[in-house]
């Protein structure tokens, strides 16, 4: 049985003007499935939309249009089941300075409703690595202890969904480290859905099996991160030839086209292909290479292009 940890339809959000603000559509009408069990990247510019999205899914701003369902219940008809079922690692580094960790855990398990018998805390505490650092006050912790007690503020009720605004923006490798793991482990041990948002295009390519491309407000691609590297392994040559060719090159996953300007354009896979067997059927072909110019796709690109062509 394959089932959607998220749906949403339509969905838009217009902020209202204010403070010298113009009004801001932030989002404009996204469809989009996230699958249950699944490490999925929402990838984007900043501005793009992703944390408004995010912040939507979580209860914390108001949609303008359109309908959002978390684990099969509609944030509108179901607005405690919808929000019980989904916990947030905000892109803020939003916490109380008066609250040591353990008690910043223990008010978020009140604010959820979670009955003391059912609460972790200090099993959280040891996850996210801040037992040793279970009272000291919030003001007196390091940047990268916030952001873990974030983490673990997001996990006090148990939720099926975790959501992760730009976990590892401006953190150090080490934490970023951390949190990749606990991730992951929340993922394979739990089965916990994982949305994360990023502008790291690496980290999307190492931990996200699904990708969705927002764009000012809009969704502009959504692949298995499988078949959006499969994309970004195109390749293409481009050469000169000294004549016309009287003949054009052949070979197993050649793709080879002639501009006007008489040049050969010849796409192909990296994965199959080396620039060697394409250069080898060019000679092959009797042409005579006065330049040639390689055009490599990697996930940069792909966003760029992506993103460039809708702006
Ligand atoms: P991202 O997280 O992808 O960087 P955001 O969702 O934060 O993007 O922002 C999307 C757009 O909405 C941006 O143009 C941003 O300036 C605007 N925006 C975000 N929050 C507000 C707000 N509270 N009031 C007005 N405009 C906002
Ligand atoms: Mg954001």
């Amino acid at each position: 049985m394959t089932q959607n940890a998220i749906e949403i339809r339509r969905l838009t959000k217009t902020y209202r003007a204010g403070r010298g603000a113009p009004e801001k559509q932030a989002l404009r009408g996204i469809d989009l499935d996230i699958p249950a069990g699944s490490i999925f990247g929402l990838l984007g510019p900043n501005g793009a939309g992703k944390s408004t999205m995010i912040n939507i899914m979580a209860g914390l701003v108001t949609k303008t249009s359109g309908s959002v369902c978390i684990w099969g219940f509609d944030q509108d008809e179901n607005p405690r089941q919808s929000r019980a079922a989904i916990g947030v690692m905000p892109q803020e580094l939003n916490l109380d300075p008066f609250f040591t960790p353990r008690g910043a855990l223990e008010v978020q398990a009140g604010l959820y409703g979670v009955p003391k018998s059912q609460r972790r805390s200090d099993e959280i505490l040891e996850m996210v690595g801040l037992t040793d650092k279970a009272e000291a006050y919030a003001r007196t912790l390091s940047g990268g202890m916030r952001r873990r007690l974030l983490l673990g503020k997001a996990l006090v009720h148990h939720p099926r969904i975790l959501v992760l605004d730009e976990p590892t923006a401006g953190v150090d490798i080490e934490l970023r480290r951390m949190l990749w793991t606990n991730i992951r482990k929340l993922n394979a041990e739990r089965g916990m859905t994982i949305i994360l948002t990023t502008h790291y295009l690496e980290e999307a390519e190492e931990m996200c099996d699904e990708i969705a491309i927002i764009h000012h407000g809009a969704l502009v691609a959504r692949d298995s991160t499988a078949n959006l590297l499969g994309q970004m392994d195109a390749k293409c040559m481009v050469i000169d030839p000294v004549d016309p060719p009287a003949r054009l090159p052949v070979g197993a996953g050649l793709d080879v086209s002639t501009r006007p300007d008489g040049a050969l354009v010849i796409s192909y896979r990296a994965s199959h292909t080396t620039a060697e067997d394409v250069l080898r059927a060019v000679h092959a072909a009797g042409i005579a290479i006065r330049d040639v110019k390689t055009q490599q796709a990697d996930l940069e690109d792909v966003f760029l292009e992506l993103t460039r062509s809708r702006a």
